[in-house]
Formats: C-alpha cells, structure tokens, sequence
C-alpha cells in the first residue's frame, strides 16, 4: 500500500499529508496475523473529488463526511463480528483510517469503547499525518508492534464506503517483528517550503549550467537488475574481495566467475571520502558524492542524501538507500544513494 498525498497549496491536506507505504507479505504458514474476516458497506455521497491530473481534491465539509461514514462503519464491523462470531469486547485492538479525520477519530473512539479499550493519546496518523492508501497499513503495522500472541485487532478503512477486517496475530508475531515503526519518528529532517514545492514539480529551480542529465539507458537497467535495484555485487571465492557491481572476473586475483552474489542494499557504511560538486545535476543540489567503505565489504561511489553538508565528515556512518538519481524526458531514474545511519 503506497500512496503520495498533498493537496492544494495552503489546504488542510498539504499540511496533513505525508508520502507513505506499507508492505506485507501473505502466506499460509509461519504468519504473524491470521484474517479471520472482512465485511464492506457502501454508499453514494459526495465526500470528495478530483479531475484526472487535479493537482489536489476537493472536499465537502467535514461533518457531512463523518454522517454518511460513521452508519457504513457500524454496519461493516456489525456484520464482521456477525461473519466471525466475535464480539467486540474480544477485540484488543482498533485501528481506524480514512481521508475524512472526523469520521476516522468519532469511529475509531467509539470502537474503543465498545471494545473497553483506552482512548489512543497518540494515534499514529496525529504524529506522522495522513498517507492515504498507506495509512490504514501504518496504523495495521503500528498496532503490530504493540499487539500480543492471539490478540484480535479490528482495522476499518473508511474510504468511498467502509472495509472492516478481523485479524488474530499468532505466537510467532514476537519473534518475526520488523523494528518498530515509531522507532524512526525522529530520522526526519526539516525541509523548506521552497524545496518542497520544487520536489513536487510544482516550481521549477533553475537547473545547473551544464546539459541535461540524459534518460537512463533501458538496456543498461534490464541487464543490471539486481545491481540497479538490489545493490549486489560479488564476494570472490579465491581471495574474499568484495566488488560492485557482481563483476565476471575479480578485480584483485583475476579469476574468472569466482564471486559470489552479496547485497549492499540498506548496508551500513562509513564515509571514505566526499566532494561537494556545485556543478553537477542533482534534484537536490549540490550533489555531494561520495567513497563509502561497506560493512559487507567493498567500496563504492554514490550521491549522498538528507545529510547536511556541514554535517559531513570522513568516517562518518551511512546507510544505502534507495532514491531518485534524477528525472529526464519523463523517466525516474531510481538508484541507491548513502543516507544518514
Ligand atoms: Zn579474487
């Protein structure tokens, strides 16, 4: 579930609205959470919407939303309690998600006191802000941090109609829990209003004194997809040199297809050396490349990202991860980029 939200410039939803996505895998065995069931409800109104290209939506008042959601939500979790033979006060935990806060916070407080569960003093979209198709998976995973072995967590979605869904986490969830999602509240960084709207193609920056970047080669990507998007490169047999890309003849003993495939994708490591280069394109200029010495082994050069530059130093600790190198004749071109540990 991904989605990018924003919205007409000063509106309620540029200031509420975050990029965001979540992602779970499905399977029969060794899951954390089981679906024990879901149920819909739906109904036409107006709420809110947008033209194709529409560079926000636009929304009815609030409290007509929250009147036409609220009987849809009652009536989507009424008849998945009805589907699962649960009542809610099995229910340990309730997460709510939706466009229209109002609806989402009334349904979400009046759950919780159904299920006699305490009022949330910090719901997770009050902290971060609302991503759309992603929020309800946020609120999902967050609930997951926190949830125990067997307990039912109730997740509607309050979007053009209601999606209610009744989940068990099983025994393994303690064992297979990612780190957890308010842990990285703090990784931002404070961006300006200008650069803001220039991320967002909504003002053009003048570009640097140099050619375009061209389009990235098709060719050269469908060749190099574990490199491009999974950062791998080899680890020689012979001599345990490690190299990037995953080359065919190892660049310390010669010896022909001896690597074996190692990935850098996410890798810690530090800073070898780096340069700031004025001159260069970058989407958020100026470029700062960078020699970064691997954990996993090997040495790479990249573009540096969302670390200030009078924060940078030799040794400094990085992370690989996955970014936008730049845009050209309508192609993203997507690789990785050393961010802050
Ligand atoms: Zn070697």
């Amino acid at each position: 579930l991904a989605d990018r939200r924003g919205g007409l410039p000063g509106s309620a939803d540029e200031r509420t609205g975050i990029d965001a996505a979540a992602a779970f895998c499905f399977g029969d065995d060794g899951v954390i959470a089981e679906l024990l069931g879901c149920a819909s409800a739906t109904a036409e109104f107006l709420d809110r919407w947008a033209q194709p290209g529409d560079l926000g939506s636009h929304t009815w008042e609030e409290r007509f939303g929250e009147g036409e959601y609220l009987p849809l939500a009652e009536r989507a979790v009424e008849d998945v309690l009805k589907a699962t033979g649960l009542t809610m006060a099995e229910v340990g935990a309730v997460v709510v998600a939706g466009p229209n806060a109002r609806a989402v916070k009334s349904a979400a407080s009046s759950l919780r006191k159904q299920a006699d569960l305490a009022p949330d003093p910090a719901d997770l979209t009050s902290l971060v802000g609302n991503g759309g198709t992603a929020s309800l998976g946020l609120a999902l995973a967050d609930a997951l941090d926190t949830a125990g072995a067997d307990d039912v967590i109730l997740a509607l979605s309050l979007a053009d109609g209601a999606d209610a869904m009744l989940l068990r986490t099983t025994d393994l969830l303690a064992t297979r829990r990612p780190a957890p999602i308010r842990d990285s509240l703090g990784d931002g960084m404070v961006v300006g209003y200008p650069t803001y709207l220039m991320w967002r193609g909504l003002l053009s920056r003048e570009g640097p004194r140099r050619p375009h970047p061209v389009r990235p080669s098709a060719p050269f990507s469908a060749r190099d997809i574990p490199y491009k998007f999974a950062f791998v490169g080899g680890r020689c047999r012979q001599c345990s040199t490690v190299q990037f890309p995953l080359p065919d003849v190892c660049l310390r003993c010669q010896a022909r297809n001896s690597c074996d495939p190692i990935s850098g994708a996410g890798a810690i490591g530090t800073i070898a050396t780096y340069t700031v280069d004025r001159l260069a394109y970058s989407p958020n200029p100026p470029l700062v490349s960078a020699v970064i010495d691997l954990e996993v082994g090997g040495r790479v050069t990249v573009e540096v990202a969302d670390i200030p530059i009078d924060s940078l130093e030799v040794g400094l600790e990085v992370k690989m991860t996955f970014r936008r190198l730049m845009t050209a004749d309508g192609v993203h071109n997507y690789f990785w980029k050393a961010g802050p540990r």
